[in-house]
């Protein structure tokens, strides 16, 4: 029986929804790591708006900078206008992003969402090389729409489509071998018996911590041999940072600690702080090649959320302590597991800086756990190959 309290969403909204079947309250207010139901239930939330939330819920720096952009009537609309609010992010961004760390990008703002950002991404690869294939890794999470999903590595999730999704190779993530292989050779062979030409991969694409995929890290040698390949054969490398980035793992950008530059990186969910919408596309000048025009739309330049992104930025990147409390706190998160998994054996945990996973053998016990957490005022998901998104209550 639906309380009445969601008989409207249950009436109205389509069978797709799925965060509210795990999570069956309405909530109503959030903030600091707190979300609150209607009916004055707390929650602490470990899921942080899918990573869309690293500075917490109506952090108050960031709404004040947009309660005040708000108040002097600020452009709102998302056209890709010069103003005066997306100034101050760039400046922002290249002062406290890109120039410490000498990279080199070009900025686009190729939509609202992660998915936009992998579009883009995949759609500039590719004309670049004049080429169509993409390589992608087995569990791989880019996306819902036709182009990321068809690089992603989640056989439910495609069935969505109810098409066939082409053009995209897929490769085993990290550690699929048990080190008696190397780890390129069988994509070595498989580039060599395509030859060259039009069935060459035009790009890879590859997330340095799965997070929908089920918190599955990739080693910083196995990146390092990644981007070498790529080189080798001529394929671009695309870095989706759009979970893992934003400090995520502790270092702005998730591919830092292996030293690498991709030449294109997608940005998203916590770029804006504040839970607005806004993605990013970033590559190296030389990648530049569309015409003005050639990759446009409606919302390429949230104002508000430039607003809150660069405040975000200003405040919490310019002096390099977030990664410090970053990963201070993923050090307690990490100790707390190791203390769960040694009291009960055979449990396994893995994850890097503030993403975490506990390992469960299937995921009935996995979503028991979500849905006993739940009902203790905690907020956690399951992840991996065959979780579904909010799986801890399903219809
Ligand atoms: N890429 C990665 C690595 C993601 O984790 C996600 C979303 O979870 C996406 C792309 C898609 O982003 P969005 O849901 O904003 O379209």
């Amino acid at each position: 029986i639906t309380p009445p309290a969601l008989s409207v969403f249950e009436a109205l909204e389509s069978e797709v929804r799925s965060y509210c079947r795990g999570w069956p309250a309405v909530f109503d207010r959030a903030q600091g790591s707190h979300m609150y139901d209607e009916d004055g239930h707390t929650y602490l939330d470990f899921f942080a708006g899918a990573g869309s939330l690293n500075y917490g819920h109506n952090n108050p720096v960031l709404k004040r900078a947009l309660i005040d952009y708000i108040e002097r009537d600020g452009v709102t609309h998302g056209l890709d206008m010069s103003t005066t609010a997306k100034r101050a992010f760039l400046e922002s961004f290249q002062n406290n992003v890109l120039r410490p760390r000498d990279l080199p990008y070009k900025v686009m703002f190729p939509g609202p969402t992660g998915t936009n950002a992998v579009e883009a991404a995949l759609k500039l690869a590719r004309k670049v090389k004049g080429r169509e294939s993409i390589v992608s890794f087995t569990n791989a999470f880019h996306g819902m729409s036709l182009g990321s999903l068809a690089v992603t590595g989640n056989a439910f999730k495609r069935a969505g489509a109810g098409i066939p999704l082409v053009h995209g190779t897929p490769m085993p993530f990290d550690n699929y071998f048990d080190g008696t292989v190397p780890d390129f050779l069988w994509f070595e062979r498989l580039l060599e018996d395509q030859g060259s030409g039009l069935n060459q991969p035009a790009a890879v694409i590859v997330e340095t911590v799965q997070g929908e995929g089920g918190i599955n890290v990739a080693r910083p040698e196995w990146l390092r041999a990644l981007a070498e390949l790529c080189e080798r054969q001529d394929m671009l490398l695309i870095v989706d940072d759009i979970q893992m980035g934003c400090g995520r793992t502790g270092a702005f950008f998730s591919f830092e600690e292996a030293g690498i530059t991709p030449d294109i990186v997608t940005v998203s969910k916590s770029i804006s702080g504040y839970g607005l919408p806004m993605s990013l596309t970033l590559f190296k000048p030389e990648l530049d090649i569309w015409e003005p025009g050639e990759h446009n739309g409606t919302f390429r330049g949230n104002n508000p959320a430039f607003v809150t992104a660069a405040a975000t930025l200003d405040t919490y990147w310019a002096d390099g302590q977030m990664e410090k409390q970053t990963l201070a706190r993923g050090e307690q998160v990490e100790q707390a597991l190791r203390a769960i998994c040694e009291e009960q054996s055979g449990t396994h945990f893995r994850g890097r800086g503030l993403v975490w996973g506990l390992e469960f053998e299937d995921k009935p016990r996995a979503s028991a756990v979500c849905k006993r957490a739940f009902e203790l005022g905690l907020l956690l998901e399951t992840s991996g190959p065959r979780a579904r998104s909010s799986s801890c209550c399903p219809r």
